[in-house]
């Protein structure tokens, strides 16, 4: 496809949307810029299916930019629980304050207002404007960037900083100037659906007569991958820790708030030491235990996007703290998973919700 009929590509998914699109998606029932700000966060790195009942949740309990700027932070972080990348949760909170204090409660409708709250890049400012009112506004997803720079021929990798700029000018071309709205979807789900990074199936893609990747039999080669890292570079990380599951005599366990930087920033977790000394050193030293000897319980699993994580959980049963123990009462939690006024709405890490869960059950 030439630079020339970039105009022509909006005009087909246009066409193509009304009979092949996606309709039915929660955030496409009142698409308000508050609703379509948090589908658009809720869906970065995260697959459709995924985010539906989390988004559901999410609404039912935030409808509106100020239900969502006066809520607790821990209640945000309860139900963002198992969707991962939590720093999307702090920013989206912390961008709900600004605009309950900056902008009269109203989620801005120009550009630059909404391109500068937390956690709002370009491409979201534009996809959140253009769907919800329509607004001419270019986007760059990784859904957007593969589907063009395969159906104009793009070579090398979006990584690249001019690469990445020559998606933007095609990607600017490319949108209509009216139904901005359903272009920008149409565009999004033809990535997400047909012209997908391993499988395109272009037997069934509206820009298939003019598509370069697909005239050339490259779709696989399109859009490059980043530069490869050296070999040792690239071999995937693992790393052990110890937590300390203390659990009192009335079945609540022990829970700090982790720092807000670094993985599970905000989050409630269990105590976690580097070795397992340490671990039942701060068990021995901190609680009273009523078992002098913590045991070890069943190794827990979770992957991060660069490393896997191996938690190895020691159980103390104990009756508090021991009196003289300094701890920081805004940082630590009594909670007790299987009362009901115990779960207090807070973010919990998806492998420490699972093994609480797991704990309660053993209990029962
Ligand atoms: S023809 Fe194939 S490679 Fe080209 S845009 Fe469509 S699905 Fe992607």
């Amino acid at each position: 496809m030439k630079p020339a009929e970039a105009a022509k590509l909006g005009t087909t998914l246009v066409e193509w949307h009304a009979a092949s699109g996606r309709h039915d998606l929660p955030w496409q029932r009142d698409r308000t810029p508050y609703r379509v700000w948090v589908s658009e966060i809720m869906l970065q790195q995260t697959q459709v299916a995924t985010v539906i009942p989390y988004f559901e949740r999410f609404m039912a309990r935030f409808p509106g930019v100020v239900a969502l700027a006066d809520a607790p932070s821990d209640e945000v972080l309860h139900l963002w629980t198992g969707l991962g990348y939590y720093a999307r949760a702090r920013n989206l909170h912390r961008a709900a304050q600004r605009v309950r204090d900056e902008f009269g409660g109203e989620f801005p409708r120009d550009y630059a207002s909404v391109a500068s709250l937390p956690g709002i890049g370009r491409s979201t400012a534009g996809a959140i404007l253009a769907l919800s009112l329509g607004a001419r506004h270019a986007i760059l997803d990784g859904n957007v960037k593969r589907v063009l720079a395969r159906a104009f021929g793009i070579q090398g990798s979006p990584a690249e900083r001019a690469i990445e700029q020559r998606l933007w000018e095609l990607s600017e071309a490319c949108t209509p100037l009216e139904s901005v709205d359903v272009y920008t979807q149409a565009v999004m789900d033809l990535g997400a659906t047909v012209c997908t990074r391993r499988r395109p199936a272009c037997a069934l893609c509206p820009l298939a007569a003019r598509c370069s990747a697909h005239f050339s039999g490259r779709q696989h080669e399109i859009p490059a991958p980043k530069r490869r890292e050296a070999p040792a570079a690239r071999a995937r990380r693992a790393r052990r820790c110890w937590m300390v599951v203390a659990l009192d005599t009335e079945g609540a366990v022990l829970l700090e708030r982790r720092p807000e930087r670094g993985i599970w920033g905000g989050l409630w977790c269990l105590p976690e030491f580097d070795t397992e000394s340490a671990a039942r050193a701060f068990a021995q030293n901190h609680l009273r235990a009523l078992s002098l000897q913590p045991r070890s319980l069943g190794t827990v699993r979770h992957s991060f996007t660069h490393y896997d994580l191996e938690i190895l959980p020691v159980l103390a049963e104990c009756a508090g703290f021991q009196s003289g123990s300094v701890m920081e009462p805004a940082r630590t939690l009594w909670y007790n998973p299987s009362r009901e006024e115990g779960r207090v709405r807070i973010g919990l890490p998806a492998p420490i919700k699972e093994l609480l869960e797991t704990l309660t059950q053993g209990i029962r």
